[in-house]
């Protein structure tokens, strides 16, 4: 088999060894004769398997005591409805922030639960787009929280720093940059991440949340949908996503042994540097138009000069066993995902690639 490096926005690239051990376990996990797949949920070694993945989250990220993890089926879409209906509590309101495709979606499916107040807005700032920084939020004193993406996938916008506010909790979709870089957990009230980018299989999500926030919920939120509720059952009231949960804690160890977060971040960041330097010599020939203090890390978006050229790109990449290229079906272009299992070589033959289309088609 050739080396192929998938740069796709999600499901996302896991790492060679991951994918070798998980397959075994298919099989036959751990010398136990049983598949992963056979293992009981309310077995002790499954109890084990997500204390231990829990266990490394907490670690990697430095997760405070009064913060809960759960591992929840459903995508990252699923929390577009459950934060409402878990958060809002007595209140009619909630402050959105508005920066492209996913947060739209989370402002769309929240609409139908609450009034929502967009509390700020990117803007495609001539010539660069910028996200509002949370000095410029519009907060609503009605509002029962405020959400924000903190990485549109789609768009390639990042907020590289996280919000302080003390008068609301603040909730983020952190799908695509979880894991990629530190985050003071505290300035949170409920972090969520689809695991599909950074984590794992797809359908599952994992979701950070402060204890104060868990006894708001409506009283019609369904009791899988209920936070406290699996909070109170270590999310294990139905069987849980086992083979999610067991890739997640494999990614988690990962992660660890890698150097942890720092590392990854580091990598992370002088990769995707890499990639804008290579956009930012070619004179218009790679064109993203987003503000540097905004770009994305884990999605590097841009065009080339024509539908044409970029269908050019596309062909060639592929054939240096470079994938999953292609940008969103609703942007079009050209999207390099970087997720933590990219390795640096991946990345150099990209920015390779780059500079040698740019020479011949430049
Ligand atoms: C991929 C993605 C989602 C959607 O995830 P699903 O698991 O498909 O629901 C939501 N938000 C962000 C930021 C994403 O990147």
């Amino acid at each position: 088999m050739t080396t192929l490096y998938n740069f796709g926005a999600g499901p996302g690239m896991l790492p060679p060894q991951i994918l070798q051990q998980a397959s075994m376990a298919l099989v036959d996990w751990q010398g136990s004769g049983l598949s992963i797949l056979e293992l009981n949920h309310r077995s002790d070694a499954f109890r084990q398997l997500l204390a231990d993945a829990e266990q490394n989250l907490r670690e990697l990220l430095t997760i405070p005591k009064h913060y809960h993890i759960l591992f929840l089926a459903g995508g990252a879409s699923a929390q577009f409805a459950m934060v409402p209906l878990n958060l809002l509590g007595q209140q009619l309101e909630a402050d959105y922030i508005q920066t492209g495709y996913w947060s739209k979606q989370a402002i769309r499916e929240a609409r139908r639960y609450a009034k929502i107040n967009i509390a700020g807005e990117s803007r495609p700032h001539e010539p660069m787009t910028v996200v509002p920084t949370p000095q410029e939020w519009i907060l609503s004193p009605n509002a029962a929280y405020v959400h924000y993406t903190a990485n549109e996938t789609v768009d390639g916008l990042e907020f590289h720093q996280a919000p302080l506010f003390e008068q609301i909790p603040v909730v983020t979709d952190m799908t695509s940059n979880f894991l990629s870089a530190a985050v003071d957990i505290e300035r949170f009230g409920l972090i969520y991440a689809g695991a599909q980018k950074n984590i794992g299989p797809a359908g599952m999500t994992v979701v950070i949340v402060r204890d104060d926030l868990l006894t708001r919920a409506h009283p019609l939120t369904p009791t899988l949908y209920r936070y406290q509720s699996q909070v109170e059952q270590h999310s294990c009231i139905n069987t849980p996503p086992i083979f999610n949960c067991y890739v997640a804690g494999l990614m988690f160890a990962w992660v660890k042994a890698q150097g942890g977060i720092n590392a990854m971040a580091q990598k992370n960041e002088s990769n995707a540097k890499k990639i804008y330097a290579v956009i930012d010599a070619s004179q218009g020939f790679y064109r993203n138009t987003l503000h540097p203090s905004c770009r994305s890390r884990s999605n590097i978006v841009f065009h080339l000069p024509t539908a044409h050229l970029e269908q050019e790109f596309l062909i060639q990449v592929k054939a240096a066993g470079l994938v999953n290229l292609a940008g969103h079906r609703s942007h079009g272009g050209i999207r390099a995902s970087l997720y933590n299992a990219m390795p640096t070589t991946g990345v150099d033959v990209l920015v390779q690639f780059l500079r040698q289309f740019l020479q011949q088609k430049g």
